[in-house]
């Protein structure tokens, strides 16, 4: 093999470019981005709905009531009991996720597991995680669930066994973000089965998506776990939409 070739196929390989900058990549220790976009991908920082973590506009909206919840939560209180979600849907963060769930980039799962450790603590009281389910049909064409993988590495961090094959998806279920709130409920409606309730009777849960975008996805899990009687069930995601729902 000529060195050309093979300096080709390193390249096919292993991309050698920033997917947002287009810098060269050498030693970085992100696959696919270099480090100077990757430290681009900072916390909301901004106060936010104790319940679904929607962060408020204003920085001085919890000064005075810091367990002010959000309308939509008011309106609508959730099946989880709070939910984290550390960092906003956007570049290169947005990249990152779409490299994974759509190209199949899995070995960008521990770098984006470790965001998530970055930021949040292990919670205290939880007695294992478990992923937002995909439709088999989904999983067969992806071969991977993107959930899963990032519970799976977050459980390392966190020391926190991850349940598997216990929730499922029963329906496909079209995109959620060009619906309105009452046809995303109905495409969701007994949509997540609890395959084997005894694995999640009287724990506290921890349910894994990679993006929380209308929040009905996760409730509808969590509505589900609870029915089968978890005792409590809290969520955490890697990003959220922050221009979208309430
Ligand atoms: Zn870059
Ligand atoms: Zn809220």
């Amino acid at each position: 093999m000529t060195a050309r070739l093979l300096r080709r196929l390193l390249h096919t390989v292993f991309p050698m470019h920033c997917r947002t900058c287009d810098h060269a990549l050498d030693d970085d220790p992100i696959p696919f981005f270099c480090q100077r976009c990757w430290n681009h991908i900072t916390p909301i920082l901004s106060p936010s709905c104790p319940r679904c973590a929607y962060p408020f506009p204003s920085p001085h909206a919890l000064s005075h009531s810091p367990e002010h919840v959000c309308g939509s939560c008011r309106k609508h209180p959730p099946a989880y009991h709070r939910a984290w979600t550390p960092y906003a849907y956007q570049s290169p963060l947005k990249e990152a996720i779409g490299l994974v769930k759509y190209r199949g980039k899995t070995q960008l799962a521990p770098a984006l597991a470790r965001l998530i450790a970055q930021t949040t603590p292990a919670p205290t009281n939880v007695d294992a995680m478990i992923a937002v389910p995909l439709h088999p049909d989904r999983l067969r064409e992806r071969e991977f669930n993107q959930a899963l993988l990032l519970a799976y590495h977050l459980g390392k961090h966190w020391h926190l066994p991850v349940l598997t094959d216990v929730l499922r998806r029963t329906k496909p279920t079209p995109p959620q973000t060009s619906l309105t709130r009452r046809e995303r409920l109905r495409n969701l409606r007994k949509c997540f089965v609890v395959a084997s309730p005894v694995a999640v009777e009287g724990k506290t849960l921890l349910l894994v998506d990679d993006v929380f975008t209308t929040g009905t996805t996760v409730n509808e899990c969590a509505k589900a776990l609870r029915k089968a009687g978890a005792q409590a069930v809290y969520v955490q995601t890697l990003a959220r939409m922050v221009a979208h729902g309430h």
